[in-house]
């Protein structure tokens, strides 16, 4: 390891560990920033995000709160099922190039519609085509889970876990993204509480 990606490491766990502190702040229900006009209008000239959240498009699953963050802190990126499609990896892509972050955290979340649907798809041996591109996405994580785990929601939340780690994966090795580290992460709906997700 060089030194420069030795600080940048050493620049991104810090960057982790501030966004795990805002979570506590956030549980706690003492959020040290209230998001208003005035903090907008303090934050517009510019902005200096140190991390992406990639997650899903869960209105319950709102990334500036969960992490007690700022206007212009946090640049978060969403599709359903935090599915790596091309407009979200290039969305990472220019966040890293462009805006110099440093970190990216993929957030899954419980009771996941998305998964759901895959789960369901996969059950059925069915299609819907008003879900079908993010079945046939999600197909993969929902099929292992269902062969590794039976029983409902054990299962949707097996496969949430795994879908966390496959994004993370295949982030975590595409070159535009070098030098950034990419960490999953499980958001709980009922407590607001975040953990981390191995990657193993
Ligand atoms: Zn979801």
């Amino acid at each position: 390891m060089t030194a420069a990606s030795l600080i940048e490491n050493h620049r991104a766990s810090a960057t982790l560990v501030g966004l795990l502190e805002g979570n506590g702040r956030f549980v706690a229900g003492e959020p040290r920033f209230k998001r208003d006009i005035t903090a907008a209008r303090e934050a517009a000239p510019n902005q200096h995000p140190s991390a992406a959240v990639f997650t899903c498009i869960d209105s319950r699953v709102t990334a500036e709160s969960v992490f007690d963050c700022d206007f212009g802190q946090l640049l978060v990126v969403r599709t359903a099922g935090h599915v790596p499609d091309r407009a979200a990896v290039g969305s990472l892509e220019f966040a890293a190039a462009e805006l110099g972050i440093s970190l990216v955290v993929v957030l899954g979340h419980e009771r996941c519609g998305a998964i759901g649907a895959a789960l369901s798809a996969v059950e059925s041996d069915t299609h819907d085509p008003r879900s079908d591109y993010l079945v046939e996405q999600l197909w993969q994580p929902a099929s292992q889970a269902l062969s590794e785990i039976e029983s409902e929601p054990d299962a949707a939340s097996h496969a949430m876990r795994l879908q966390v780690r496959r994004t993370v994966a295949d982030l975590d090795r595409r070159s535009s993204l070098e030098g950034v580290l990419v960490v999953g992460a499980v958001y709980d709906l009922d407590t607001g509480a975040v953990s981390l997700v191995e990657q193993n």
